[in-house]
Parts: C-alpha cells; sequence; structure tokens
C-alpha cells in the first residue's frame, strides 16, 4: 500500500451517501506497525519539503479542522504530524467554548479572523464544526444565538458556503475526524487516571459527553453528511491505532500538497544578472 492509496480510502467527498458505521475504527489494512512506521517518517520528510515550497510559492493557504470525541488523538496529531512543517509557516489555533465577545458575533465570526494567509498553513484543533457538534448535544448553549427553527440545516449551509468561498479564493480545506471508538476512549480514559503524569488531562467534563456518545455520533454523521463535498472533502479516519491515524493524516496531507505543485519562485534575468554579481563579488573576498 502507498501513500497515495492510503489518502484515497478515507476520503469522504460526497453528501447523503456517508455513514459512520461504514467506517472502522481500528482499521490498519492489515499494514504491520513498522512498515507503518517507515512509511510515515518517510511521508514527514515529504511534509516538511513540500511545506518549504508551499511557503515560498506564497500562492495559496491550507486550513486544516480536527475534529474528534476526547481522547482521540488531535493533540497527537498536532505533535507528531503538524510538527513535522516549519513553525514559521504554520498556526495551531484551538478553539474552546466561545467567551462573551465571540458568542455577541455570528458563530463564524471568531474563526474567520484566525484563516491562514497565503503561503500559510492553519490548524484548527476544534473548529465551527463544533457549533453543529457539542451545541447540537447541548442545545441550550445556543442561548441568544438561536434564531430559528431549523437551524442546523441553516448552519450546514452556512459552513457549506463558507468552505467553498475559502476554496474559491485559494485556501485547501482539509477537514478530519478522528474516528475513536468508545472501548478506545474508555482505555485511554483509565489510562489518564491511573498515570499521573497523564492526570492533568483527565476531567469529569469528558465523562459526561462519553455519556451521551450516541448523540455525538448521529451529529458527527449528518454534519460530515452535509459538509462533505470534493472541494472541502471530510477524511474519517480510524483512530483506535495511534500509528495508523497518524499516518493517514500525514499521507492525506502529502497526496493534498503534491497536488497543489507548490514551486520555489523563479528569479528573473536582471535579479539573475545581480546574483552573479554577489557571487563574484563575495567569492574575490578574501
Ligand atoms: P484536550 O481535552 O485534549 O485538552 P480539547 O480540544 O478537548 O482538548 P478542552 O479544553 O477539553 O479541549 O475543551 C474544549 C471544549 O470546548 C470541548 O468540550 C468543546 O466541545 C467545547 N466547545 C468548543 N466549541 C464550543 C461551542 N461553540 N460551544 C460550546 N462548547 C464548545
Ligand atoms: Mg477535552
Amino acid at each position: 500500500m502507498e501513500l497515495s492509496d492510503i489518502a484515497k480510502r478515507f476520503r469522504v467527498d460526497k453528501q447523503d451517501a456517508f455513514r459512520l458505521s461504514d467506517h472502522k475504527s481500528d482499521e490498519t489494512f492489515g499494514l504491520d506497525k513498522d512498515r507503518g512506521k517507515a512509511m510515515f517518517e518517510d511521508a514527514l520528510e515529504k511534509l516538511h519539503a513540500l511545506q518549504e515550497a508551499f511557503y515560498a510559492d506564497d500562492r495559496f493557504s491550507m486550513l486544516i479542522v480536527l475534529q474528534a470525541m476526547d481522547a482521540a488523538g488531535k493533540d497527537g496529531v498536532i505533535e507528531h504530524v503538524i510538527g513535522a512543517f516549519n513553525p514559521q509557516g504554520c498556526e495551531v489555533h484551538p478553539f474552546k467554548a466561545p467567551n462573551e465577545e465571540e458568542r455577541a458575533h455570528d458563530f463564524l465570526w471568531r474563526f474567520a479572523r484566525r484563516l491562514p494567509e497565503h503561503g500559510r498553513i492553519g490548524v484548527f484543533n476544534r473548529s465551527y464544526y463544533e457549533d453543529v457538534l457539542v451545541v447540537r448535544v447541548h442545545p441550550e448553549f445556543l442561548g441568544k444565538q438561536a434564531q430559528s427553527n431549523d437551524i442546523w440545516t441553516q448552519r450546514y449551509d452556512s459552513i457549506s458556503s463558507f468552505e467553498r468561498h475559502l476554496v474559491g479564493n485559494g485556501t485547501s480545506v482539509l477537514k478530519f475526524f478522528l474516528n475513536l471508538s468508545r472501548g478506545e476512549q474508555r482505555d485511554r480514559f483509565l489510562d489518564r487516571i491511573d498515570t499521573p503524569e497523564k492526570n492533568w488531562k483527565f476531567s469529569m467534563g469528558d465523562v459526561r459527553e462519553r455519556a451521551l456518545w450516541p448523540k455525538y455520533m448521529d451529529a458527527y454523521q449528518d454534519a460530515i453528511r452535509a459538509t462533505a463535498t470534493s472541494d472541502a472533502p471530510w477524511f474519517v479516519v480510524p483512530a483506535d491505532r495511534k500509528w495508523f491515524g497518524r499516518l493517514v493524516v500525514a499521507a492525506v496531507l502529502v497526496d493534498a500538497l503534491e497536488r497543489l505543485k507548490p514551486a520555489f519562485p523563479k528569479v528573473g534575468a536582471d535579479a539573475l544578472k545581480e546574483l552573479q554579481a554577489a557571487r563574484k563579488a563575495l567569492a574575490a573576498e578574501k
């Protein structure tokens, strides 16, 4: 199996047909862990080189959206995959519950302010999708933002239009759902409780949200179904095996960056002459 095959397998880019139950959270396609790790190292090298050209090219932006239940491995993806990029060309924005100022605006406002510039890659660690996920599971969070009876359809439409606008203006939009099983989440929570160095990662709120698992899965399925397009695809990443999930995300990013064919800017004839003159002067220095 090649990186490009992996990137394709988990892509969801058509509306309506998507069913979460068709996607296994423990898929590895029989790839053994050692081979997977070797492919991962190779992908990280490619990511590093591609991002340098992407930055120098300065024509496109890339928005990476990470969504998942707690303990699915968003932080690990950021550390181990996004970590391949030069930090100068990449920004990571975590989004928690909105503050008072943010709640006084439309739900996309706080995200629109943090979109990546040309040449840069922006990572949303949670995103505007929370407004159709956690908020859908807890409609009481809507407060004064509830403007319509058909709020979820309206929000899916807003999101789709927003993403279409971004894509039309040179931003690649890649959305990842790290698909963790409920059983694996339980094991990871237990590990966080049993390992003192991981205690800080655990909160009672996480257990309360876990109890609402089926509601979250319905919300994820509906959101993915309503917003998966060929321009702004979702990738449903099997997340029970951390090494495999990270490999999938890396493979998708390599594929997406390669497709853009980022190129280092070409220097014109005059500038080339200047370079040669500078070269001569430098070489002549004692
Ligand atoms: P980790 O738990 O690994 O630190 P995290 O992304 O879960 O990472 P938290 O500090 O636990 O970070 O919390 C973010 C919380 O904010 C999530 O529970 C998320 O659902 C919630 N949140 C995000 N957007 C909204 C929103 N619009 N309304 C209400 N809650 C939101
Ligand atoms: Mg959390």
